[in-house]
């Protein structure tokens, strides 16, 4: 097979494979965005979960203070009796820091129940946020999920295709030149590189003019000093086209 031949091939192939790159990147970035919308719901569902946990606490605590503030409001009344019914001096002192100290912790608690409620109201409404954040992804998942699915399973089945028909291809091309065009590949992306007067199309620096010549002669395979891609010579389109008239 002559260099021409493989130069076919190895356009057919590099053109393959910018095909399959295409779909590639098209795969992953409906992937990741199916993907992203899943994460974020699944931290909706923690949030609105660990907001429900942290409700329930705080309406246990602040039960528990209004149970405690009606046992202290009984206190109080005791402690008011025991002042109306002081005898002297000394008892009517006792009974007055004892009411002092009863109402100070019912004073503490109702400000603490207070706060609870504040707390409570905030975290319900952040709770309310998540939810309605949640059922519109939901909404956007159930209505996408399926649409995306059914794409990546065409670019999918696209790409065992391509695969296909790239297999065809590297089975045409010798061993070395095909090493030689994955390994340039795997640095550059596109392995190959057109020229029609020296300059490399890739690069657009210009080959040694001997260089040059030993690629208009089509007897080996050259690489361009600049970029290291196969460099080969193809005529321009306004040279084609004088060949064909
Ligand atoms: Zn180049």
């Amino acid at each position: 097979m002559s260099i021409q031949e493989h130069i076919v091939y190895l356009e057919e192939l590099s053109a393959l494979d910018e095909e399959i790159r295409a779909v590639d990147d098209t795969l992953s970035t409906e992937r990741s965005a199916l993907a992203g919308k899943k994460e974020e719901l699944a931290r909706l569902e923690e949030k609105i979960a660990s907001d429900e946990k942290s409700i329930a606490e705080m309406a246990k605590t602040r039960t528990d203070l209004v149970l405690e503030v009606r046992q202290v409001t009984a206190l109080v009344e005791k402690s008011r009796e025991k002042l109306s019914r002081a005898r002297n001096e000394r008892e009517t002192n006792a009974a007055t820091r004892e009411l002092e100290e009863l109402r100070n912790i019912q004073k503490g608690h109702e400000e603490q129940i207070g706060k609870l409620q504040l707390l409570e109201t905030e975290a319900s409404k952040s709770k309310e946020e998540a939810e309605v954040a949640r059922r519109a992804l939901e909404d956007q998942l159930g209505t996408t999920e399926g649409v995306v699915s059914k794409r990546l399973a065409e670019a999918e089945q696209q790409k065992a295709q391509m695969l296909e028909r790239r297999q065809g291809v590297v089975t045409k091309l010798p061993r070395p030149i095909l090493s030689r065009y994955e390994m340039i590949r795997k640095r550059r992306g596109i392995a190959i590189a057109a020229t029609h007067n020296g300059i490399c199309e890739a690069c657009h620096l210009a080959a040694p003019p001997q260089l040059f010549q030993k690629i208009l002669r089509q007897e080996t395979f050259e690489v361009c000093p600049h970029c290291q891609r196969i460099l080969y010579f193809k005529p321009s389109d306004a040279e084609s086209n004088k060949e064909e008239r």
